[in-house]
């Protein structure tokens, strides 16, 4: 299996030269050449085995000959092996036709860390065996962030460093990642928005002799082996509830559409998903989109779900490359024109996407309102991003399931939850102390030479 650049203007890589990598050298994302098929009897097979069973089986093929067997097996099963859940991702039924899917019993509470427990492991192999160090910078809006901190720590081939929006992440998220203590692990606080975290990150990629010199290595969605992970849970999910025999829809809450772009992915490999529902919050470019055809930018105003605080988002490309028939020139044209605030999008491509994507969006009134009603319907405490899918996934109701994914757990966002239903909800045990722990902040500017002084003074050589 072979990867290729959405920009068409970087080298064509093996799945784990792309995973290594990142963001390619062109700009682009790396994308693979085709997408294996699952046959109907495959996926029907799927239903009822274990978590760890149905990674494999669906990941296999796009890992190629980078591991064996028993090693990809083993990988898999270290990485899902500190879930507080025995099912990794379990549903719940929220109404008639309506499922949860709980994405958060990983050890940071967010489903960023499916992806990022696997990439620890498979970074953790791969680098041993080529006796090789990188240097891992990421941004984040809060779970990114806290799930790669808590999959690379300690570890030695890699040191870590991740720029967050100061002020903007919860206490939760802020704490997951200030307080680890390991000498590999950087937590920065960046003056400015996750966007712009996110700009300086593609600068330093973009700086080539910055990123040899010191092995720059992305963990952001930008980087292949984490949608990968994703595409999992959506095959999970719909076989327990009768796919292939029946389809059954998604509703994604959606900042970076990593996520979403997954179930696109689990789609194009055969599985019958009807629709998928892209659920924005306020910042609603990627709604706005679907319904206008005008991609374009517009400031960021901060909200009670702020994974999803974005304007710029990095996986759309993915889509787009697929849409513009793999046309790598014309993507590169489309992001040179989102330079200056953004782009149309040709009718064909538009008429294409409506015929996956559908979307919504949820005020934070409406947010809120979603949370104290599930609370007082079922019982069960959604915190805000996963709200914000339980309220598009309500407008898109039909024949098939609907499955909405629970991102994060509510304990992470206890102030909206708070403010939603009253009660404050408590932390799983193992994190209960993380209020006492302490912290470690670096305060950065929004400045990409700072920034590359501070990671190679830090790194360890
Ligand atoms: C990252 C995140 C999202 C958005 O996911 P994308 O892959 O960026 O679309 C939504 N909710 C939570 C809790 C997140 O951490």
């Amino acid at each position: 299996m072979r990867y290729h650049s959405t920009r068409g203007n970087a080298p064509v890589l093996t799945f784990e030269d792309a995973m290594l990598t990142g963001l390619a050298r062109d700009g682009g994302l790396y994308v693979p050449q085709s997408v294996p098929q699952m046959s109907y009897a495959q996926i029907a097979d799927l239903a009822g085995r274990p978590y760890e069973e149905i990674a494999f089986r669906v990941m296999r093929p796009f890992v190629g000959d980078t591991f064996s067997d028993d090693e990809f097996a083993e990988i898999i099963a270290k990485a899902y092996a500190g879930f507080g859940h025995d099912a990794r991702a379990p549903l719940v039924q929220l109404a008639p036709n309506h499922f949860l899917l709980e994405l958060f019993h990983g050890p940071t509470l967010a489903f960023k860390d499916f992806a990022m427990q696997l990439i620890g492991q498979l970074f953790e192999v791969s680098l041993k065996r080529r006796g090789k160090k990188v240097t891992i910078v990421g941004a984040t809006s809060g779970d990114t962030g806290s799930a790669a901190i808590e999959a690379f720590r300690g570890l030695e081939a890699v040191d870590v460093f991740i720029l967050y929006p100061h002020g903007r992440v919860s206490e939760v998220q802020r704490r997951q990642m200030t307080t680890p203590s390991e000498a590999n692990v950087h937590a920065l606080a960046m003056e400015g928005h996750f966007d712009d975290c996110q700009a300086r990150l593609k600068d330093m990629f973009n700086d080539h002799a910055f990123r040899d010199e010191v092995a720059l290595a992305g963990v952001n969605s930008i980087n292949w082996a984490r949608v990968l992970a994703q595409v999992v849970y959506y095959f999970s999910a719909a076989t327990a509830l009768g796919a292939p025999h029946r389809k059954v829809s998604f509703t994604v809450p959606t900042g970076n559409f990593g996520d979403i772009f997954a179930g696109y992915i689990a789609r194009k490999m055969g599985l019958p998903i009807d629709k998928l529902v892209v659920a924005t919050n306020q910042n609603d470019i990627l709604h706005r989109c679907l319904t206008t055809g005008a991609y374009r930018t517009d400031q960021v105003t901060p909200s009670i779900s702020p994974s999803m605080d974005i304007q710029v988002s990095s996986n759309f490309e993915r889509v787009l490359f697929d849409v513009y028939d793999r046309d790598g020139r014309a993507i590169a044209q489309l992001m040179d024109e989102l330079k200056g605030g953004g782009f149309d999008l040709s009718q064909g491509a538009l008429e294409r996407l409506r015929e996956i994507f559908v979307s919504g969006r949820a005020s934070e009134e409406e947010t809120l309102a979603t949370m104290r009603d599930m609370q007082n319907r079922t019982g069960e405490t959604l915190c805000p991003h996963s709200a914000v899918g339980v309220k598009v996934a309500q407008e898109d109701l039909g024949v098939s399931p609907m499955i909405t994914l629970a991102t994060a757990h509510p304990a992470k966002f206890p102030d909206a939850v708070e403010a939603a239903t009253g009660a404050r909800p408590p932390l799983p045990l193992w994190l209960a102390d993380l209020y006492e722990r302490s912290e470690r902040i670096t305060e950065v500017p929004n400045d990409l030479a700072a920034l590359e002084n501070l990671i190679r003074e830090r790194r360890r050589a």
